[in-house]
């Protein structure tokens, strides 16, 4: 008899695994219907020798000393500040929007208190910011928008921008200073060995048994277990009862190029032409040192693999009623991206687990559910 069966062996699935066996010292079966853990922070070498990773470039970045020293248990980490261009009218710009971005796109030489005017003198009145358009037109003004994030967008979600909520453009902000890191948090480390050695450690406990190839309606009748831990998407673990929630989806092509580097950063965002959102070249993630190095371009499509939650108002209603299902259900939790349908990053994700992981241990309900 297992403790818990926990569905999914991504980052929720396993730091709870990994919580209740060593510290709960529970007995745990992890399964997932891929052939492989670590969920979409997989990662591989590829005929190549080149680590890439399967599902996208994860780059990992927290303000969570928790969450860092947490995940640094299992792995040694390399500091990593990833940095992103926009081509953009012909050239290779910093995104987010710096003061670099606007002297080199238009040719100007302002200093921080010029482009905070530059930007104002252009920013839109906007009564009560609710949409993804909403954030970017009442900060910078409609040109600057229509260069870097409507196209971005409706390539991406296919949609308008101002059909997503305002957190979607939210998440990439706008700086009056030279400061061209994609991220500012205070941890901004990679996984030394690669996030698929990280999640190895977190699931050699004795207690954890793993079964991958599974989907888990081909056992759940058969494995004796207390409580179900569910990871994957919430309205396929209730038969679409409510109707499909839509989730957005990404088709990888990845190419070995035989030269060192291929690019001048990390990711190069493309918001105006090309089918692809962006091109990421591996070695600058993980510091490999190899003579040929290895590209990922991502294709949005609607179907395929479940990756983003699509945040709207008509969705955010739906998951509701999903939620208050799940809510209702006992020994029976819900956690990370697809099951509470939430645009989270990693280190998210493993805040909410740890979260879960403590609320479980203080003997909350059984009814609990994540959310
Ligand atoms: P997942 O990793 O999706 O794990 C869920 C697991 O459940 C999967 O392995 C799935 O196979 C399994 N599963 C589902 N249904 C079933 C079933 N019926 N039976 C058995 N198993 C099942 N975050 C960052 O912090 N930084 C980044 O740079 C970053 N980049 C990203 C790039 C892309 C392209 C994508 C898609 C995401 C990115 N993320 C990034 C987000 C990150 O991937 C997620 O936050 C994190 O992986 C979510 O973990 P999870 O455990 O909730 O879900
Ligand atoms: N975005 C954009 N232009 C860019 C970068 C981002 O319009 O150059 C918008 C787009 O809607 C994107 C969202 O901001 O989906 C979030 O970007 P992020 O880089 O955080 O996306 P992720 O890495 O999660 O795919």
């Amino acid at each position: 008899m297992f403790d818990y069966l926990i569905v999914g062996a991504g980052f929720a699935g396993s730091v709870l695994a990994e919580r209740l066996a060593s510290e709960g010292n529970k007995k745990i079966l992890i399964i997932d219907k891929r052939e492989h853990i670590a969920g979409n922070a997989y990662d591989y070498y590829n005929n190549d020798g080149i680590l890439i990773h399967k599902y996208g470039p994860h780059i990992f970045h927290t303000n969570s000393k928790e969450v860092f020293e947490y995940l640094g248990q299992f792995t040694p980490w390399r500091p990593y500040e990833h940095k992103v261009l926009g081509s953009v009218d012909g050239q290779l710009v910093p995104i987010p929007i710096n003061l670099n971005t606007i002297n080199q796109l238009y040719g100007l030489n302002l200093n921080s208190s010029e482009v905070e005017d530059f930007f104002a003198s252009r920013a839109e009145k906007v009564a009560g910011v609710k949409t993804s358009e909403d954030v970017v037109v009442s900060k910078v003004g409609r040109e600057l928008y229509e260069k870097f994030f409507r196209g971005y967008t409706r390539k991406m979600w296919d949609l308008d921008p101002s059909e997503l909520d305002a957190s979607v453009t939210a998440r990439v902000p706008t700086r009056t200073n030279r400061d061209d890191r994609y991220f500012t948090d205070t941890y901004q480390a990679m996984p030394l060995h690669g996030y698929t050695q990280m999640f190895q450690k977190m699931l050699s406990h004795p207690n954890i048994k793993v079964m991958l190839n599974t989907d888990y309606k081909e056992i759940i009748d058969f494995i004796p277990y207390h409580n179900l831990i569910f990871t994957g998407p919430v309205d396929e673990y209730f038969n679409y009862c409510y109707g499909k929630l839509p989730y957005r989806s990404l088709e990888f092509k990845f190419e070995t190029i035989d030269q060192e580097v291929f690019q001048p950063t990390g990711t190069v965002n493309y918001p105006n032409d090309q089918l692809y959102t962006r091109i990421t070249d591996f070695k600058y993630l993980t510091g490999q040192k190899h003579p040929k190095t290895a590209v990922v371009y991502e294709f949005p499509k609607a179907e395929g693999d479940p990756y983003y939650p699509v945040p709207r108002p008509e969705n955010a209603e739906l998951y509701k009623k999903y939620q208050q299902l799940a809510s209702s259900m006992t020994n029976t939790y819900f956690v990370g991206r697809l099951a509470t349908y939430k645009y989270y990053n990693m280190d998210q994700v493993v805040a909410q687990a740890l979260t879960t992981f403590k609320k479980i241990m203080q003997g909350q309900p059984e009814t609990y559910i994540n959310g």
